[in-house]
């Protein structure tokens, strides 16, 4: 690239200033336009310099934990239903590899399961209430195939907000697994 000098600088940063929309807008299909070179050299990036990236991002997230979770959170219901989708692939990709993880959990180590269960309820008093109640007051009705994936029938009751214990979406336990397993990720 051609170095600039300081007037030159000065100059672009003046043209910026006056035509922030503009300039944006321009920004944004130069990116849509080369998406790819963009991803690519990103990547290429990332892999020279990855131990520094993740010291930096691991230092922003301690500094600003509150307001990147929350943006994630954010980001994924903006996402969900491709999140999902994309986590069962996932699962299906490496369902043996998973179920043998898990199993091998259960079986060699009960206690770490159950202690996990018992900090997850503590941890969500107000999940747990709202579970019961819709467990012995919202009746799934027959022949209710999952809300999301549209594919598995409904077994599952799931929250999307807890204070509202009997406003539940009827889901598969498939997707009711993976919108758990993203929740708990989440608030970690
Ligand atoms: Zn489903």
């Amino acid at each position: 690239m051609m170095k600039l000098t300081e007037e030159q600088k000065q100059k672009r940063r003046d043209y910026y200033k006056n035509n922030r929309e503009k300039c944006k807008e321009m920004h944004k299909n130069y990116y849509e336009n080369n998406k790819e070179k963009f991803s690519e050299y990103a990547k290429k990036y990332y892999q020279i310099r990855r131990e520094e990236i993740i010291i930096r991002t691991g230092d922003y997230y301690k500094k600003n934990k509150e307001s990147v979770s929350k943006k994630r959170k954010e980001f994924y219901w903006q996402n969900r239903i491709e999140n999902i989708l994309k986590q069962r692939k996932y699962y299906e990709n490496n369902k043996e590899k998973i179920l043998l993880k898990a199993s091998k959990l259960w079986i060699e180590k009960p206690e770490v399961i159950s202690a996990w269960k018992k900090k997850y309820r503590a941890k969500y008093p107000e999940k747990e209430k709202a579970r019961n109640l819709a467990k012995y007051h919202v009746e799934i009705p027959k022949g209710q195939m999952c809300e999301l994936c549209k594919l598995n029938k409904a077994t599952d009751r799931h929250h999307e907000d807890y204070s509202k214990p009997f406003d539940v979406k009827f889901l598969c336990h498939k997707c009711n697994n993976n919108l758990e397993r993203i929740e708990v990720k989440n608030d970690e």
